[in-house]
């Protein structure tokens, strides 16, 4: 009888991880997250809340997109929920100040 024994598999492949934050087109932050549910990407922005979702090819995947969802955003193809307020002051003050809630 064969006292052979398995072989292992020991190779460990490094998982190519797809990073799953992208840039916000808005608001310059990487805190845009993408997932796709039975072919539509819901994308969002963690930091300003921009949102958008679209169909998407089953081949797609998230940087597909992302990809998408920037085309879309320069088109000026997502609603914006939040008022872009015209008081450049107040704009200022806003992005004077950076939250630390992404620390890695
Ligand atoms: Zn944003």
């Amino acid at each position: 009888m064969g006292g052979r024994k398995k072989r292992r598999k020991l190779i460990l492949k490094p998982k190519p991880k797809i990073p799953k934050m992208f840039e916000c087109p808005r608001c310059g932050k990487v805190a845009v997250t993408v997932e796709i549910k039975n072919g539509v990407a819901s994308v969002k922005c963690g930091s300003c809340g921009l949102s958008d979702e679209f169909e998407v090819p089953p081949i797609f995947d998230a940087a597909n997109a992302y990809a998408k969802f920037l085309d879309r955003y320069l088109e000026g193809k997502i609603e914006i929920s939040k008022r872009v307020t015209t008081d450049s002051s107040e704009a200022e003050g806003e992005s004077g100040s950076l939250p630390e809630e992404l620390n890695e």
